[in-house]
């Protein structure tokens, strides 16, 4: 999905989000577990305000295993708990379940006093595009093909859908806005696909995406492709993965946009390994 934002549109957005607050006991804010940082709103805390919340990085399957701890325990010290899932394959509801019942427990005991026993744990989703709502919403409601709003954080319905764990999730997730203000965020946004290519060629992300990866993880680099890095420029080892993969047109010069989509294309679905781009201190 490609969402042109504007102002207005941002506005409207926080508004109804911040309605839909008020039916809820705890915000579930998604983010993509290999860019904790450039996938969070740039106003979550002040959007949320002082709601129970859960910060659920999402698609740890792709990201680094002991970079997902990292994150994990920075969260939580921060005092906003989190946990790791994977949202195709639902692993870590379980966790996410028991962290809902922690975070809303003075609210449920508050209910038990007065006699209402098994309160539900009401809940909203929320998040950039592409970081996974409506993959979880199906998740947790073990159905297929759910129905999302295509109008960002516009909530049409409002309807509820109970879900395992006592849990009953608003139906439509809100869709916020991403960062837009620093220029190695855009570029980790395009990396994971959360906004489109045509921001920038694809020649030139993946030549970005190349030169990034040479930083952390060349090995990763060497293996899938077989190339040798040593004193080479990303244009260099692009043009190498372009020649070993085949991507050549007439006259034997390497099509780099072929070369660029096989690349992030690799990154996307995990084919190059396991990889997080952003640790908390940078
Ligand atoms: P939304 O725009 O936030 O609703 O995102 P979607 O639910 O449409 O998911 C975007 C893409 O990410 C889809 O191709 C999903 O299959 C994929 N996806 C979502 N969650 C996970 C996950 O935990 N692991 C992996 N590997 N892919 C995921």
């Amino acid at each position: 999905m490609n969402i042109n934002w504007y102002p207005g549109h941002m506005k409207k957005t926080k508004e109804s989000i911040q309605n839909n607050l008020k039916l809820v006991d705890v915000i579930f804010e998604l983010i993509d577990a290999r860019i904790p940082y450039s996938s969070r709103n740039p106003m979550i805390d002040m959007i949320v305000g002082d709601k129970a919340r859960v910060i659920i990085l999402n698609k740890s399957d792709l990201a680094d295993s002991k970079v997902n701890i990292i994150w994990q325990d920075f969260f939580n010290k921060s005092s906003i708990p989190s946990v790791l899932i994977d949202a195709l394959k639902g692993k870590g509801i379980d966790k996410l379940i028991s962290l809902s019942n922690e975070v809303t427990s003075e609210k449920r005991l508050a209910y038990a006093k007065k006699g209402v026993k098994n309160l539900p744990i009401r809940a909203m989703i929320i998040g950039i595009p592409n970081v996974g709502k409506s993959t979880l919403i199906n998740t947790l409601t073990e159905r297929r093909g759910a129905k999302t709003g295509n109008k960002p954080g516009i909530t049409k319905s409002n309807q509820w859908i109970k879900t395992k764990g006592n849990l009953e999730l608003l139906d439509t997730p809100g869709i916020l806005w991403p960062k837009f203000e620093d220029q190695q965020v855009g570029l980790n946004l395009a990396f994971t696909g959360a906004i489109k290519d045509e921001i920038l060629d694809v020649e030139t992300l993946a030549l970005r995406f190349i030169e990034d990866m040479i930083k952390i993880y060349p090995e990763l680099l060497i293996d899938r492709y077989k190339v040798n890095l040593e004193d080479k420029t990303a244009l260099e080892i692009l043009d190498s993965i372009g020649r070993i993969r085949g991507c050549i047109v007439k006259g034997g010069e390497i099509d780099y946009t072929k070369a660029g989509n096989i690349i992030l294309d690799d990154f996307r679905k995990g084919n190059m390994g396991r990889i997080t781009l952003e640790l908390p201190e940078s």
